[in-house]
């Protein structure tokens, strides 16, 4: 039995757990590693305490898809020869034709080192960690810079814009319960009162309360939720003290409206409050620290697989990043014009099957190396496999060892000492001051006194609806099993009202149409506002807020 000291990669919060398995080896004497694999609960965790919500306590059937194979064309090679011809095709392909994207999630700092580096050494431009549109909007240190959770339940004032913890970030519901019973008030923004949160939160702000008619509008002509939040931060921004000195609870992911990023900010700005923004993927915050550090600032996901789509981009390298299921908004079709693709992963994926050469990585508790959680904390991943860095170094022929790759990891990121429970980043990029958040766009001018949302509204047009997908850890991740298997229903909470206008009842289905797409799901009825549905699955993967057509299933 082997025993690692590992974190969770379901999130940027980063718990802390013990991973026990077998120390059995495969067929092609590969450890396997879901097989045999329980969890222990390490209750010295810095970030949790030994606590894991329902995507940690599965992480032995995440740690159970079938590994990827080392192949070129198909068929199986040496990592020596895949290396060598993925670095080969790479540099027949102009910079301008190669783009290269890796989501952080169990991208290590040092792995992104490596990546980055990789990038560098063929002048590429086109590179992304998934959050490059929003450095228009605030600098690194605002996005990236992290507050320590202990913060949270020391705050006297805790305001979750737009964030149901208990969904989202479900160990952070932890800390805020926390604050409450410290006396902290506790105020939730949202479309929507949270039924799990009865008793904690002393008050909900309703969006449709208080900017009802944008919300009307989103129903006919489209609006985003940067919009909404925009107008109901300038809102809030007139209430007076009441929400002054808060700690503003928001999240931040790559489907995020960048005016929805900014409304944050500025309501931050305006109340005189902190920010902490909440991330999907455990190293979002390490790998975008690093990239400023090192001066590259990325493209776009979305611009960047668009120029996929036109064959602009001919060629990919995905890094631990499985774009049909993790990037949001990508479907085949986007891969078509595509000539070469390369994908170094732990663990075959819906894109691994298109690419013409992959390469086997380690899973992230084998790993050797460190990410910064969104506290700024640095943690330890647990293993001793270098391998991922190393494949990176040798395509990129940059060859430094693991130890001269973490040594440039600490420099870049103010790294001095390596404990969970001390070690927090400070890098010099971000160390001085804060640059001001741009203000929050002022694109629409609209009436933002307070307007009810009558049922009459909603049945403008009563099959239109708005879908609030709340991403629970499991919607970011290429994998959704309950119990080792496979989930293909998804359930949405309907109002009463909504449920009466589609005539169905108890065990009957809807189907929810959305961009030439549908999807047959099961409801539950919820007091949720009638223009609303609300979603922990995944129904649609290109927003968070979305309109949709729902109806009865046939
Ligand atoms: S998904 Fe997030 S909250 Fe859940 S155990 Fe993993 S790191 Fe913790």
């Amino acid at each position: 039995m082997e025993a690692y000291s590992t974190i969770c990669p379901g999130c940027g919060l980063g718990c802390g757990l013990y991973l026990l398995r077998d120390s059995e080896k495969g067929e092609g004497g590969e450890r396997a590693t879901g097989k045999g694999m329980s969890i222990l609960h390490r209750k010295q965790s810095a970030v949790n305490a030994g606590k894991l919500c329902k995507f940690g306590m599965q992480l032995p059937h995440f740690y159970s898809r079938e590994r990827l194979r080392t192949a070129v064309g198909g068929k199986n090679v040496s990592e020596e020869e895949a290396v060598k011809e993925a670095r080969e095709r790479l540099t027949t392909f102009r910079r301008e034709e190669i783009a290269f994207l890796a989501m952080p999630s169990t991208v290590t700092n040092e792995e992104a080192l490596a990546f980055l580096s990789l990038v560098s050494e063929l002048e590429c431009e086109n590179f992304s960690l998934g959050f490059e549109r929003f450095f228009s909007v605030a600098d690194f240190g605002i996005l990236f810079g992290g507050v320590p959770l202990e913060e949270v339940e020391r705050a006297e004032k805790v305001l979750l814009f737009f964030l149901d913890p208990f969904v989202q970030y479900p160990l952070l519901a932890r800390r805020i319960l926390r604050a409450k019973q410290r006396g902290a008030r506790v105020v939730d923004v949202s479309f929507a009162e949270n039924e799990r949160a009865k008793g904690i939160y002393d008050e909900t702000i309703l969006a449709e309360e208080i900017v009802g008619d944008i919300v009307r509008d989103m129903l006919s002509e489209g609006e985003d939720l940067g919009d909404v939040a925009s107008a109901v931060a300038r809102a809030l921004v007139g209430g007076g003290e009441k929400l002054e000195n808060s700690l503003i609870l928001a999240d931040l992911n790559p489907l995020s409206p960048t005016d929805f990023i900014s409304a944050a900010i500025s309501l931050a700005e305006e109340t005189k409050s902190q920010i902490l923004f909440l991330k999907p993927f455990l190293n979002a915050n390490g790998a975008n620290l690093l990239s400023a550090a090192m001066n590259m600032r990325g493209r776009d996901i979305f611009e960047i697989l668009n120029d996929v789509k036109e064959g602009k981009i001919k060629c990919l390298f995905l890094l631990e990043t499985d774009l049909l299921y993790d990037g949001g908004g990508v479907d085949g079709t986007a891969l078509e014009n595509l000539e070469f693709l390369v994908v170094q992963d732990a663990f075959k994926s819906a894109i691994s099957e298109f690419a013409d050469i992959t390469i086997c990585s380690e899973p992230l508790f084998l790993k050797k190396g460190t990410v910064v959680n969104v506290e700024g904390r640095v943690l330890s991943a647990g293993g001793d496999a270098q391998r991922t860095v190393e494949i990176l170094e040798r395509i990129s022929g940059a060859e430094r060892t693991y130890k001269q790759v973490q040594e440039e990891v600490c420099k870049h990121l103010g790294i001095s000492k390596l404990s969970e429970y001390e070690s927090f980043v400070a890098p010099a990029s971000i160390a001085s001051g804060k640059k001001s958040a741009r203000k929050v766009a002022n694109k629409e001018k609209r009436r933002v006194e307070a307007a009810e949302t009558s049922e009459e509204g909603a049945r403008m047009d009563a099959l239109t609806q708005l879908l609030w997908q709340k991403t629970s850890p499991f919607f970011w991740h290429a994998w959704q099993t309950t119990r080792g298997t496979k989930r293909s229903e998804a359930i949405v909470e309907v109002s009463p009202s909504l449920a009466r206008r589609l005539n169905i009842f108890k065990g009957e289905m809807l189907e929810i149409r959305r961009g030439g797409e549908s999807r047959r799901v099961a409801f539950r009825i919820a007091e949720i506002p009638s223009y609303l549905m609300i979603s922990t699955d995944k129904i649609t993967k290109d927003g968070i807020l979305v309109r949709v057509e729902v109806e009865k299933a046939k």
